[in-house]
């Protein structure tokens, strides 16, 4: 065994075993397919200084048919005291660009969460400045591994509300 394909070795290992030790929260009130994506959040808020804690927000969410054209994701209040998030089924289960979806779960924690309404500012260039664009705007999406860490800095961005 070379000594990079020793090291390639090791690296995975460790990899692997920091997963397996990896915590994953439960959040009592949402559909158990939502769990990463929103322990997810939370760190990434912990990350910004911001403290979330969705199981203590009463935030109900499932994950269900919408019926509804280009509609991937909801937040809705039937009642002022309910604040409910729905990811439309189809969406979830045929999109396999796991940063789309957690684009759309973590833009629907912003209005159901954060209680961001939308932003639909651009650069220059024509691109969102937020996440919390409603969709239906001119701005163009650019949501990747590369842009990820300025949207999120811009979502949990008090200034950005
Ligand atoms: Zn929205």
């Amino acid at each position: 065994m070379n000594k990079s394909f020793l090291i390639l070795f090791v690296a995975i290992l460790a990899l692997s075993c920091s997963d397996d030790e990896q915590i994953i929260k439960t959040f009592s009130n949402a559909d158990e397919r939502l769990w990463p994506y929103f322990q997810r959040f939370e760190e990434v808020a912990a990350e910004r200084g911001v403290d979330v804690d969705i199981n203590s927000s009463g935030l109900i969410a499932s994950i269900e048919r919408l019926d509804q054209p280009n509609i991937a994701g909801k937040c809705q209040h039937p009642t002022p005291e309910e604040n409910i998030l729905i990811i439309d089924l189809p969406f979830f289960a045929n999109t396999e660009d796991e940063r789309l979806i957690e684009f759309v779960i973590f833009h629907e924690l912003g209005h159901c969460y954060l209680g961001r309404d939308h932003r639909e500012d651009a650069y220059q260039n024509g691109v969102c400045i937020s996440i919390m664009r409603s969709g239906v705007g001119e701005c163009i999406d650019n949501y990747n591994q590369n842009t990820r860490k300025v949207y999120l800095d811009e979502l949990f961005d008090p200034d950005s509300f």
